[in-house]
């Protein structure tokens, strides 16, 4: 079973979410929890809980077929320890949001070493975090999503997802998510039934399908591995239809949240339509 849906606005509060995907055709949602270009947030109010659980079961969203994003602000990588302190905090509120809401994924950008550490450094410190939160938490998988590596971030090769899994130490709660958009502007190249082909079986030998939680399904208005991450409506970027087609066809992307992050709203109903056509569902 394909879970298709985009990344929809919780504004007005996060039960509006599962309305939202509703109304567009989505059997997926993503959403921030709280503003995310904010440090902090009130707490959920339990009435706001009750609300959004028991939207998503009218619609029929599982916590398998959601997938919250945490705020563009965390750096679980940083270089400075006051900051690194301030960014592990607010993620372990991320995640205590997620249980409280009864979800069980988070998905996030791994952090940037902002030139003043080394990759593996800056590599061990996401791992130190992420395994710092999973001990204050109970349910919910760390997911990490792959990045376009603009400026420092990382996270931006395959080899820098499994480094940090190899030093999580509970690896029943980490996984990742992969961007097509971020994938392709990093140089993994999907233009092609054959290149999606190559880029998924070096996802496989570096990564593992196992570790594979979640997809964003993104075109890209950028170059070809020319580091830039500008999403684009899927069939009318460089990435082209060929990707899409050969993801919703194949088997080992099954049963996790497809999530379009594409620059027009307006068409994400046609858009998950078209998806589901692909995938015969
Ligand atoms: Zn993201
Ligand atoms: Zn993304």
């Amino acid at each position: 079973m394909k879970y298709i849906g985009a990344h929809v606005s919780a504004s007005g509060g996060v039960d509006n979410a599962p309305i939202n995907a509703n109304q567009i055709g989505a059997t997926a949602f993503a959403l921030f929890t709280k503003n995310q270009r904010q440090w902090c947030a009130k707490p959920l109010e339990a009435a706001v809980i009750d609300r959004f659980k028991k939207h998503c079961e009218q619609y029929g969203f599982s916590s398998k077929q959601i997938l919250p994003h945490d705020s563009y602000l965390i750096n679980l990588g940083h270089p400075d320890q006051e900051q690194l302190e301030k960014s592990r905090m607010a993620f372990l509120d991320e995640m205590q949001r997620c249980e409280q809401l009864g979800l069980t994924l988070l998905n996030f950008h791994p952090g940037s070493h902002l030139k003043q550490i080394s990759v593996d450094a800056c590599l061990n410190r996401i791992a130190e975090s992420i395994n710092l939160t999973l001990d204050k938490t109970s349910n919910v998988v760390a997911v990490i999503e792959n990045t376009a590596g603009q400026g420092s971030n990382l996270g931006y090769q395959f080899e820098h997802l499994a480094a940090i899994i190899d030093q999580v130490e509970d690896k029943s709660r980490v996984g990742v998510c992969i961007d097509t958009c971020h994938a392709f502007v990093a140089g993994y190249d999907l233009r092609s039934e054959q290149t999606c082909e190559e880029t998924f079986s070096q996802f496989e030998k570096i990564v593992g399908f196992q570790y594979l939680r979640a997809m964003h399904l993104n075109d890209a208005k950028s170059e070809f591995a020319s580091h830039v991450d500008r999403h684009h409506s899927l069939g009318k970027g460089n990435i082209g239809e060929a990707a899409f087609k050969y993801i919703m066809r194949d088997a080992r992307i099954d049963e996790i949240p497809l999530i379009l992050e594409t620059i027009d709203p307006e068409i994400w109903g046609q858009e998950i339509a078209w998806l589901k056509a692909q995938a015969d569902i």
